[in-house]
């Protein structure tokens, strides 16, 4: 028998193999390429004949597909849409551990148990088997009161039971002691508050509606900053969980910045949660894999990948802050995890919700047509109110000296809130000392070798890095180019507020978060406990600090610059720009005490901020769809955006001129924009070009998209490399 099997292969092709016995489609072979042995996905049998000797299958590693078949057509959906090899897709659909290598699963942690054998449930049974035996008697009713099972290093280390108590138990088999399967999840080990509040009637309305929601429906629920989503997200998967006896997938940004959302699930749905952290090692991940599939957990939380987890019985999937960029895959597969979550969904009949205080313009246009159901959260739980916003103008007239980084008000307002023990939140969101350096004689910036971007001036050690490709140099002394002394540090960064900070605010406990502050494992979560709990009064950040973090101590925040970002040659950057100074503003005031928000800008008047100020939502979707009519961008069309790249100049633009005649000649109801240098030139030593796709109908990218993708053939193979973005979230 002959079947067809996806390889994890950079390759737009299946495999043919022998088997000897049928096999069902999803199930994981081990099989022979060019020498070397792979592990593939039988995709089923294949179809008519075969014109060479197919070889034969080596192995069949498991009793179960890995892939069931709606996980199956999940892939072939993504591999169709986003234009991918199917085995690529298959291969960040499967934990590593089960694809990556041909080696054995990692050997689970195992650990010794203690557990009851014996039912002792009468008083006088008990006094009768234990008699004199005190000790034992204890031992046996602390294993009762765990539950009836306990590890026995849990006994021995944290209630000091002594080993031989528990042998002499074991000899009267009265417990037993055999080995068990832990589970390695880090994040088990953290302090969950189960606090239980009772839904306001808004929540409770939208609970309602969801809960009625039917198979594949999709909605957006939008609330307004601390108007309580993750309640409601809460209490429908109690129903999905607990009434219906389903599964459920929740995907959130980055398991790392959003702890306190993860921490409320676990506080909810105890160990039945399975919390997919990027930072689990292959064993954590492939053992979590399994105690979804098992069904041993119900609720897989989790970053983008998550939206594979392999539950069966599907109910819901929440997409927590669906209008994150985090939800894009940056490589191959390039899959935006919200729209894969609603196709799964479909596929399962299971009910997506979407929620977002600053929805994706996306997710917006598709309520107001009806495809999906809007549910609002108009207003802050407990008749809190949204923070007054304020407005500071940064512009001075020319000639006139560059204001202080901190505007008196913004000054004034640290420092009172500060007297008050109050907690304040600032956002710059730009990391390093200064964005760049340039000197004062021949204004020369000083660039990175191997990218057309600048290099940031760090100080904490002291370096010039480029954020692209990570490259490093010793900070200048003088102007590579004019030799010029003067060397200026221009655009504010993060460690140069913190040391303003420092300075002002001598008795202030300043914390600082951005990459350079938080790479080890568990950086983000110290930090941002260390806030919980009072121990900083003013926490500095890039757009890290914007997320879903909820302080009720905290009555200020304040953005050193509004503007960064803001003028990127990119169609999403107003877009941006309102979501994270509008996600910000609502880390204020979330509680009792009200909230203050000043933003220091040089444009004022950008729709971006002046919205952003006036919590008006809709206001700047209006807007900012305006501004995606002409020239049209999403989600007025459909975008694709195709990247040429090579290390030679000429040749690139040469392959990207060729492609794109090519493509203008196919018939298509695409235009195509292009092509031309990226705006971001070169990185990591590659020239880029690029071309743009627009369509009315989404099946017409696909169609190109496949045949493109198909037949390009690189000229100067290994050198010139294509890429293609379906649905791209920015085009630098
Ligand atoms: P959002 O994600 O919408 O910004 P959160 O879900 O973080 O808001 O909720 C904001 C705060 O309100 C949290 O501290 C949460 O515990 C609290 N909260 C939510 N719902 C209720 C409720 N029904 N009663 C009391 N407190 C609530
Ligand atoms: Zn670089």
């Amino acid at each position: 028998m002959l079947i067809d099997v996806a390889l994890p292969l950079p390759l737009f092709r299946q495999f043919t193999y022998e088997v000897d016995t049928p096999l069902p489609a999803g199930a994981r072979v081990v099989v022979p390429l060019r020498g070397s042995r792979l592990i593939g996905i039988c995709l089923g049998a294949h179809q008519g004949a075969v014109s060479f000797a197919p070889r034969k299958v080596l192995d069949i590693p498991d009793a179960e597909p890995a892939l069931a078949p709606q996980m199956l057509s999940l892939c072939q959906w993504i591999a169709e849409y986003y234009v991918v090899p199917l085995g690529l897709v298959v291969r960040s659909a499967l934990p590593a551990a089960l694809l990556g290598a041909d080696t054995p699963r990692p050997a689970p942690k195992i650990q010794r148990m203690a557990r009851i054998a014996r039912d002792l449930p009468s008083l006088i049974e008990r006094d009768a088997v234990f008699a004199r035996a005190k000790r034992q008697r204890e031992v046996f009713e602390s294993i009762e009161t765990l539950g009836n099972r306990a590890p026995v290093t849990h006994l021995v280390k944290q209630l000091g039971v002594s080993p031989s108590v528990l042998r002499a138990l074991a000899k009267r088999g009265l417990i037993e002691i055999d080995e068990d399967v832990v589970e390695r999840d880090p994040f088990a080990a953290r302090p969950v508050d189960a606090a239980r509040h009772a839904p306001t009637a808004a929540q409770a309305a939208a609970v309602a509606a969801l809960s009625a929601g039917k198979p594949g429906e999709v909605f957006l629920l939008h609330g307004v900053t601390g108007s309580g989503k993750t309640l409601v997200y809460v209490e429908f998967l109690r129903h999905v969980i607990e009434t219906r006896g389903q599964t459920a997938i929740v995907l959130v940004p980055e398991i790392a910045l959003t702890p306190q959302t993860v921490d409320r699930f676990r506080a909810a749905f105890g160990d039945r949660v399975a919390v997919l952290h990027s930072a689990l090692s292959d064993g954590e991940r492939s053992d979590a894999w399994h105690a979804l599939k098992s069904g041993r957990k119900r609720i897989a939380v989790g970053a983008r990948s998550a939206v594979f987890a392999p539950l069966n019985n599907l109910g819901a999937i929440i997409v927590d802050e669906e209008h994150e960029g985090t939800y894009k895959q940056g490589e191959s597969p390039r899959y935006h995890a919200r729209e894969v979550a609603i196709v799964r969904a479909r596929l399962e009949g299971a009910v997506t919700v979407l929620g977002s205080a600053t929805p994706s313009l996306e997710s917006w246009s598709n309520a107001s047509t009806g495809k999906y159901h809007l549910l609002s959260l108009p207003d802050r739980v407990g008749g809190g109110r949204l923070p007054s916003v304020a407005v500071l103008d940064l512009r001075r007239p020319p000639d006139t000296p560059a204001p202080s980084p901190l505007l008196p008000p913004l000054e004034k307002a640290l420092s009172e809130t500060l007297e008050r023990g109050e907690q304040s939140i600032l956002l710059l969101n730009r990391r390093g000392y200064a964005a760049f350096v340039q000197c004062g004689a021949c204004g020369d910036v000083a660039v990175c070798p191997n990218c057309s971007i600048s290099l940031t001036d760090h100080r904490t050690p002291p370096r010039l890095v480029c954020h692209y490709c990570l490259h490093e140099e010793p900070p200048r002394e003088t102007c590579l180019r004019c030799g010029g002394k003067t060397l200026r540090r221009r655009g504010l960064g993060t460690q140069q507020v913190e040391r303003l900070l420092a300075e002002r605010f001598p008795s202030a406990r300043i914390a600082r978060m951005d990459v350079d502050t938080t790479t080890g494992k568990w950086a983000h979560a110290e930090i941002l406990d260390r806030v919980g709990r009072g121990e900083v009064d003013m926490l500095l950040g890039t757009q890290m600090i914007a997320k879903g973090l909820d302080f009720p101590n905290v009555t200020l925040v304040g953005v050193i610059d509004a503007d960064v970002g803001i003028n990127l040659p990119d169609f999403r950057a107003s877009e941006r720009c309102f979501q994270l100074l509008s996600q910000v503003a609502g880390r204020a005031g979330r509680a009792q005490k009200p909230g203050r928000v000043l933003i220091q800008t040089r444009l004022p008047t950008h729709h971006a901020v002046r919205y952003a100020v006036a919590h008006d939502y809709a206001s700047f979707v209006r807007e900012e769809l305006c501004g995606r009519q002409a020239p049209p961008y999403p989600p007025t069309i459909r975008l694709a955006n195709i990247v040429f790249s090579g290390t030679d100049e000429q040749s690139t633009s040469r392959f990207a001129e060729e492609s794109t005649a090519w493509l203008a000649r196919l018939p298509a109801e695409v235009s195509i924009v292009g092509p031309a240098p990226c705006p971001v030139e070169r990185i990591k030593g590659r020239w880029r070009w690029h071309v743009v796709l627009k369509a009315e109908q989404p099946a017409e990218l696909s169609r190109v998209g496949r045949y493109f993708m198909r037949r390009i053939k690189p000229p100067a193979a290994g050198q010139l490399r294509v890429t293609f973005d379906r649905d791209p979230v920015a085009l630098l």
